[in-house]
C-alpha cells in the first residue's frame, strides 16, 4: 500500500519536482501551495482518508505561518513533520522543531537527502509503538542505554553521568536533529535552556572520548545554530541484541 505524503510548498517548480520524485519512489502525494490548502487537505484526509503518513512543510507560505499546520497536526496525530527551510529561515525552523517538528532540510536539498530523512522519521514513529530503543551501534561504537554502558572498538569508555545523559538523549533520536533548547531542558532542566555553552563543553568532551578525530566528528554531528544530530545507527542494529560482555 502506498504511503500518503502531504507536501506543503508554494514554490511551483519545487513542488512539481518533489511531487514527481516522491511519486517515482512510490509515495502518494497530496500537494498544497498555501496554508489554507494544506489545512483543507489535512481536514479532508482526517475525515475521509487517505491517512497522511508524513508532512513536508515549507516555512514561508503566502497566506500564513506553517506553524499553524504543525500545531494542528500535533494536536490530532503523531504524524511526522519535516520542515523545508530556506537558509535564512533559521529562527522559525528552530521554533518549529521545538514545537514538535521531527526534522528539517535546508534548501536546496537533494531528493536522496529528503528520502533518507523521511525514512528515519517514518521509522522513528513506527518504533514509538514498540519497546524503547535500548542499543545504538555505529562504526565500532556501542551504546547500551539500559546498562548505562558505552564501548568503543571493544574498550569500555567511562562517561560522567551528564555526558551519558546527553549521549543517551541524542541516541534516542538517532538520525534526527535535537535542538539546543530540547537538549538543555531534558539533560540539565528547563531553567537551563539559555546555557548553550554547557552543550559546547559537553559535546566537546563526548567527541574527545568517542570520535576518532574529535575535530572532524562522524557520529556526533553539529547542526549549526540549531542543535546536534547523532548519525543514523548502522542498519538494523539500533535495536540490536548483541553487545560484547
Ligand atoms: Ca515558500
Amino acid at each position: 500500500m502506498k504511503l500518503t505524503v502531504l507536501l506543503v510548498e508554494d514554490d511551483r517548480e519545487l513542488r512539481a519536482t518533489l511531487r514527481a520524485g516522491l511519486d517515482v519512489e512510490g509515495y502518494q502525494v497530496l500537494a498544497a501551495a498555501s496554508l489554507a490548502d494544506a489545512l483543507a487537505l489535512w481536514t479532508h484526509a482526517a475525515a475521509s482518508g487517505p491517512a497522511i503518513a508524513l508532512v513536508l512543510l515549507d516555512l514561508g507560505l503566502p497566506d500564513g505561518d506553517g506553524q499553524r499546520l504543525l500545531e494542528r497536526v500535533r494536536r490530532e496525530q503523531a504524524t511526522p513533520v519535516l520542515v523545508l527551510s530556506a537558509r535564512d529561515g533559521d529562527g522559525q525552523k528552530i521554533d518549529l522543531l521545538d514545537a514538535g517538528a521531527d526534522d528539517y532540510l535546508v534548501k536546496p536539498f537533494s531528493l536522496g537527502e529528503l528520502l533518507a530523512r523521511m525514512r528515519v522519521a517514518l521509522r522513528r514513529r513506527g518504533l514509538a509503538l514498540l519497546p524503547a530503543v535500548t542499543h545504538y551501534v555505529r562504526a565500532g561504537l556501542l551504546v547500551d542505554l539500559a546498562a548505562h554502558r558505552v564501548v568503543r572498538h571493544g574498550q569500555a569508555v567511562h562517561l560522567t553521568p551528564t555526558e551519558f545523559k546527553l549521549l543517551a538523549r541524542l541516541v534516542r533520536s538517532a538520525g534526527q536533529v535535537v535542538t539546543h533548547r530540547t537538549l538543555l531542558a531534558e539533560v540539565w532542566g528547563p531553567e537551563y535552556t539559555a546555557h548553550t555553552h554547557y552543550l559546547r563543553l559537553y559535546m566537546g568532551q563526548l567527541r574527545a572520548k568517542l570520535e576518532a578525530e574529535p575535530a572532524d566528528p562522524q557520529t556526533l554531528l553539529t547542526e549549526p545554530g540549531v542543535g546536534y544530530r547523532v548519525a543514523e545507527a548502522d542498519s538494523d542494529t539500533d535495536r540490536g541484541l548483541h553487545m560484547p560482555s
